[in-house]
């Protein structure tokens, strides 16, 4: 019997919707192959903050941190600004409290998914640094004005080797289902001081992983490769700032932000998010896509089940994640795929495409 204790945190706008189509794919998993999950939820989001002041504490993340894994829906309003006139956003609490130094967000262009690429393979890995660079918390020691205002952009070796080695690690599991095993650097150490650090270490930590490929790209040329030439990238591994960008830029190389997964994680946490916001322009009509947030919950279990050593916890996550493939395959399509189906009718396509038992003859990826 897998038994595992989630912390729930659906949060704004198409938070709760995705969650909840998250939660019946999972439900059906329970039924049909033996997991258990048991749900505690939680209901910060800037909605609550405004109607109560309350946010997340320091207290509450002790206790949401003693769960296997977190499972967040999305969180932020563009009119709800803290006291530092920045929008509230627990994710990047909780990335701070827990140390979740890395994002893992997986783009592949599925059968049926039509990117901007026409007949491109895209099959890639970025891994976006996420406790540092410009997000550290450390603003310029210049108090911002309306004259001028800067933001400092920090990394540090120790963050720097754990996330490479995240990298390379990666590469190596990946290699094993068919990608070329190969970890890309895009960096900006021309201009940057903390860059030049930043690629000295990924230099250090390359040549202590000689058996995967690997290759530097100044940010900016990189960037054009994603979008000229993305066969050439398998794992892609950056700082902060340029990581957020670049994972966007290879969500829409495969059809959006709806099919775009993601895990902030540590070496001992794990924070399961779809790469989408909360999507305040189309909350409460039924119509967001859920396939991001289903396959986080995926990501979810095939990080509890390595962690674990669980096999079926692994089996259950490639099992979901062949569902969502042949949906994407044969819809219903959701409507930012170009489709007309709802959240509800796309999470009932997934359940109806779940395997009766789950073996270990397959494997599927995202
Ligand atoms: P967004 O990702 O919420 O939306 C961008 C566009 O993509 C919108 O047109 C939206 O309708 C569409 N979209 C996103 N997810 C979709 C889905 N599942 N199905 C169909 N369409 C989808 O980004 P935004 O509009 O820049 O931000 C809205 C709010 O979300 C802001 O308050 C922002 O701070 C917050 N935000 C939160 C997170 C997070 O919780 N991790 C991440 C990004 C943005």
């Amino acid at each position: 019997m897998t038994e595992y204790d989630i912390a729930v945190i659906p949060g704004d706008g198409i938070g709760p919707e995705v969650v909840e189509a998250a939660q019946a794919v999972l439900a059906e998993c329970e039924t049909r192959y033996g997991l258990t999950l048991n749900y505690t939820t939680y209901d910060f989001s800037a909605d609550l903050y405004r109607r109560t002041g309350r946010k997340i504490t320091a207290a509450d993340m002790d206790e949401i941190g003693m769960r296997d894994a977190v499972l967040f829906g999305a969180m932020g309003l563009p009119d709800v600004r803290g006291p530092e006139g920045l929008e509230l956003g627990a994710q990047v609490e909780m990335r701070a409290h827990y140390g979740l130094f890395s994002s893992l967000r997986p783009v592949r262009l599925f059968p049926g998914v039509d990117g901007p690429l026409k007949a491109e393979k895209v099959d890639m890995l970025v891994i976006r640094e996420t406790s540092e660079g410009m997000f550290a918390g450390l603003a310029d020691e210049h108090e911002p004005s309306d004259e001028s205002a800067s933001d400092r952009m920090t990394i540090t070796r120790a963050t720097s080797e754990k996330l490479f080695d995240v990298a390379f690690s990666q590469a190596r599991a990946r290699r094993k289902r068919g990608t070329p095993g190969h970890v890309t650097l895009l960096h900006k150490s021309n201009a940057l001081r903390s860059n030049v650090l930043l690629e000295k270490v990924f230099d250090e930590v390359a040549a202590r992983n000689a058996d995967i490929g690997s290759a530097k790209y100044y940010i900016d040329a990189g960037s054009m490769y994603m979008v000229t030439d993305p066969g050439r990238y398998d794992v892609i591994v950056s700082e902060n700032i340029f990581g957020d960008i670049v994972s966007e830029v290879a969500a829409g190389l495969v059809g959006g932000l709806g099919v775009a997964p993601s895990a902030d994680v540590s070496l001992t946490h794990g924070v399961f998010q779809p790469s989408h916001g909360s999507a305040p322009d189309i909350a409460g009509q039924g119509i967001a896509n859920p396939t991001a947030m289903i396959l986080s919950a995926a990501m979810m279990l095939e990080w509890l089940g390595e962690r674990r050593g669980d096999d079926l916890a692994t089996r259950i996550a490639h099992a979901i994640q062949g569902a969502v493939e042949s949906t994407l395959a044969i819809g219903p399509r959701a409507r930012d795929l170009g489709g007309s189906a709802g959240t509800r009718e796309v999470t009932d396509a997934v359940i109806s495409a779940l395997p009766p038992q789950v073996d270990s003859g397959r494997r599927e990826h995202v």
